[in-house]
């Protein structure tokens, strides 16, 4: 079912076969199209949205962005980073003012911290690669 196209452009005779079944609240949908084989729309048994077999729906997304351990490693960081300026600065970022800070000097001073950064990585790694 790889070659279903999803997200496109559907005849008027599927959307009002979809449309039905979102209004029955059924449970599950099939589509025969002579073009793909069948479209299969199920719903889901949480959050009850009618979507193609294969997508997700938005709380199968949640989940699964929860659970992922990029994202995981990543919300580390910004809590590490969120506790690190409230210890510093006695505030959240959210509760400083407009003007209180130069903004655009700050993006340009952390970019510049980036590029610095990313030189001593590079220098890193062709010390390793040429010892
Ligand atoms: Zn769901």
């Amino acid at each position: 079912m790889n070659d279903v196209p999803r997200g496109g452009i559907i005849s008027d005779e599927v959307a009002r076969r979809v449309l039905a079944a979102i209004k029955d609240k059924a449970t599950e949908v099939i589509l025969p199209l002579s073009h793909v084989g069948e479209l299969q729309f199920g719903r889901c048994p949480r959050c009850k949205a009618l979507k193609h077999r294969e997508d997700f729906c938005d709380c199968q997304l949640s989940e699964r962005f929860l659970n992922d351990p990029i994202i995981k490693s990543v919300i580390d960081v910004m809590f590490s980073q969120f506790k690190k300026g409230v210890d510093e600065y006695g505030k959240p970022l959210s509760a400083c003012g407009d003007n209180e800070y130069d903004w655009r000097l700050m993006i340009i001073e952390e970019m510049v911290d980036v590029m610095k950064y990313q030189a001593m990585e590079i220098r890193r790694l062709e010390r390793l690669l040429n010892p």
